[in-house]
């Protein structure tokens, strides 16, 4: 039997512990997981370019479990009232390969990736930061902001995005959490008056949503929105003044913000500063940048404690999705 679990049983399961509960499991999940990032066999994603977006599998396994996320990344979707991100996986034993987990990854994807943001922060954003900027009030941004007043206590919210109309969607799903709300006038307000930026756009192209000029000194930035060759949020000129870290330089090479450097001007992998082979922030005056792409350990993690909270909580339907014959040999039985 494969547990099966929905957007529904998602719901259910964070109803029931908390959405803050579930984030703090897993920022020490990630942080645990990425300290041991060599127990992982791992590889860049593998991706299909289409002239709307891109499709993407993202496998990887360590001794005990093998997993993998299907996720696309069509920034149009929203015209046609879709979403631009959604997502699947699943978890197998890597003792036999079968098959442990099937789940819905979209709202999934949402919280890992601003839980690995939010742990990127902790390494890297000023101690005592309080001032949370973002520019795009899309789909990930509550995931972002609340990610970030759980993990680092960011209370005061700066943010911008193009549309209105996904302003007022944010503030209204913000209402409860007794955060200040400012609403900016453009993406420059918002990195003037921010500590940290999470910059969440969708667009293809190398677009300058940040500019080196607004961003002042003690910043830490965490760039989601540059995830594939050719989609990117920030100027080049504001990548050469920032210390860089990535997730893993062979996928963020080709996807990340980086994409756009020439020569090696990365200073680590989010796992060194996991691991604590290197430091996070060293100075009060230094900027910061994680340039967030996405890799597939995130989904590992979010899966790990899905499934195993998923048991302990009775949530989700175990269903027949591989058949289980007396006489293994005999598989032609399950179906004469
Ligand atoms: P979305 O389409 O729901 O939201 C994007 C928002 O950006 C929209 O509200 C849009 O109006 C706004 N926007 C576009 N251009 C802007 C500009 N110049 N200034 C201000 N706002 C602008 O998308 P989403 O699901 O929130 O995803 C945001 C980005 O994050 C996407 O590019 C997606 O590919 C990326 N993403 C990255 C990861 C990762 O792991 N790094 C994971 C998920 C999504």
């Amino acid at each position: 039997m494969v547990r099966v679990i929905t957007v529904q049983d998602l719901r259910k399961l964070l109803k029931k512990l908390t959405l803050k509960t579930f984030m703090l499991k897993l920022i020490d999940q990630l942080r645990s997981d990425y300290a041991r990032w060599g127990e992982f066999e791992k590889s860049p994603r593998h991706a299909i370019y289409l002239p709307d977006g891109v499709i993407e599998l993202m496998p990887i396994a360590d001794k005990e479990y093998y997993s993998f996320k299907y996720v696309n990344g069509h920034p149009n979707n929203p015209e046609s009232q879709k979403l631009t991100v959604v997502a699947i996986g699943g978890l197998s034993s890597t003792k036999n390969g079968y098959p442990l987990l099937i789940s819905e990854m979209t709202i999934l994807t949402a919280i890992r990736t601003a839980v690995t943001s939010a742990l990127a922060s902790q390494y890297l954003a000023k101690k005592g930061a309080k001032k949370f900027g973002i520019i795009g009030t899309g789909a990930q941004s509550e995931f972002q902001t609340l990610a970030h007043f759980f993990a680092l206590g960011t209370d005061e919210i700066f943010y911008f995005d193009i549309d209105a109309h996904a302003m007022e969607k944010f503030e209204q799903n913000l209402k409860p959490y007794g955060l200040q709300l400012h609403r900016c006038k453009d993406a420059q307000e918002v990195a003037k008056k921010s500590d940290l930026i999470t910059t969440a756009t969708a667009k293809k192209g190398h677009q300058k949503i940040l500019h080196v000029d607004w961003v002042h000194n003690g910043c830490h930035i965490n760039g989601i929105g540059g995830d594939a060759p050719g989609k990117t949020e920030l100027e080049e000129a504001l990548l050469k003044k920032c210390k860089i870290v990535i997730e893993q330089e062979m996928q963020s090479r080709v996807e990340g913000e980086i994409q756009q450097l020439h020569g090696n001007r990365i200073y680590a992998e989010l796992w060194e500063l996991a691991a604590l082979k290197k430091k996070g922030r060293e100075s009060d005056e230094e900027i910061t940048l994680f340039d967030s792409v996405g890799f597939a350990l995130e989904d590992y993690s979010a899966l790990r404690l899905l499934y195993n909270l998923s048991i302990e909580h009775g949530i989700g339907e175990q269903l027949e999705m591989i058949p289980h014959p007396t006489d293994p040999k005999n598989l032609y039985g399950e179906i004469r």
